[in-house]
């Protein structure tokens, strides 16, 4: 089966991701490719680094006795 990266939509042959011509509609198993994983990761890292942030002003502010709507 084909193995397709389900961002870039590019497919992996012989364990190299290639552009995929718009005639190759076979099914596939959709994953990342190396540069859209890491692009994905760094999202991720970026929303959780984001998040803490978020929770580290709470804090401040709870410390100062001001409330925030959950
Ligand atoms: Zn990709």
């Amino acid at each position: 089966m084909t193995v397709q990266c389900c961002k870039c939509k590019r497919i992996r042959q012989d364990g190299r991701w290639q552009p995929t011509s718009a005639a190759t509609e076979t099914p596939a198993s959709h994953t990342y490719c190396p540069a859209c994983l890491l692009e994905a990761n760094v999202a991720i890292f970026n929303e959780r680094a984001s998040f803490s942030r978020v929770r580290h002003a709470r804090d401040i502010l709870k410390s100062l006795a001001v409330t925030l709507p959950a």
